[in-house]
């Protein structure tokens, strides 16, 4: 344990404003396993590419025999920021990218807002398939689809996660509970903070949470900016 690096992560968040830290209940995430620099040791035999055309392939669970197209994620792997929501929808699967129409619009402009380009950051899923009708991912598919993000993480090495919606939450932080009791307070997993907000699709069904989205949003700038 580097009890330096703690008090030098420690101080960053209070700088930061932030005063509660929350440590994921999977047993691979502790803030005392942090190490102060690079949170993740890199994986040598992993690249993107090779784990993508894996991914392509992949027919682990029944979403591949109902998908049009895998959904892998893509952006800058070198990127600091990972941003993840739940599953691919319509447009997703169809196309084969992640966050495209409408959703995808406005995920753009809520990067904007915070100053940060979208083909700078690296964007994926929880889910690589679409389940059909949109329906939440079942656990069977998420225990068997995590793997590929887990895997995409250890080769990005963000310095921050940022999870769109209480799918993306309950599913990576594997913590049950609602989407406000995630909001406004960091958490870790795998040692890599975690910031939470609202999922692009559900602020397009109900405009008025981006008020609440945008106080999301500024609590994780004021986070990533000071990494800079
Ligand atoms: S959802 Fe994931 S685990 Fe299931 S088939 Fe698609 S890539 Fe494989």
């Amino acid at each position: 344990m580097d009890l330096k690096a703690i008090e030098e992560y420690l101080e960053l968040l209070k700088f930061s404003g932030i005063n509660e830290m929350v440590v994921s209940n999977n047993n691979e995430a502790s803030i005392f396993d942090y190490k102060g620099k690079s949170p993740l040791k890199k994986n040598h035999k992993l690249d993107i590419n090779s784990l993508k055309a894996e991914c392509l392939t992949c027919q682990k669970c029944k979403l591949s025999e109902t998908r049009n197209k895998v959904v892998f994620g893509e952006g800058n792997p070198k990127s600091d920021l990972l941003i993840i929501g739940e599953a691919p929808g319509r447009e997703e699967d169809l196309t084969g990218h992640v966050f495209v129409g409408k959703a995808g619009q406005l995920l753009t402009k809520m990067l904007k807002a915070i100053n940060i380009k979208r083909e700078d950051i690296y964007i994926a899923n929880i889910l690589k398939c679409r389940p059909p009708e949109n329906r939440n991912p079942a656990p069977k598919e998420v225990e068997n689809c995590l793997p590929f993000l887990e895997k995409q993480i250890e080769i990005i090495q963000p310095k921050a996660i940022l999870l769109f919606g209480r799918v993306a939450a309950v599913n990576l932080l594997k913590i049950e509970q609602n989407l406000g009791a995630f909001r406004l307070k960091p958490f870790l997993f795998k040692n890599i903070p975690v910031f939470v907000t609202y999922h692009p699709s559900a602020l397009l069904r109900n405009p008025s949470w981006k008020k609440n989205a945008w106080a999301d949003l500024q609590f994780f700038q004021k986070y990533y900016e000071s990494l800079r």
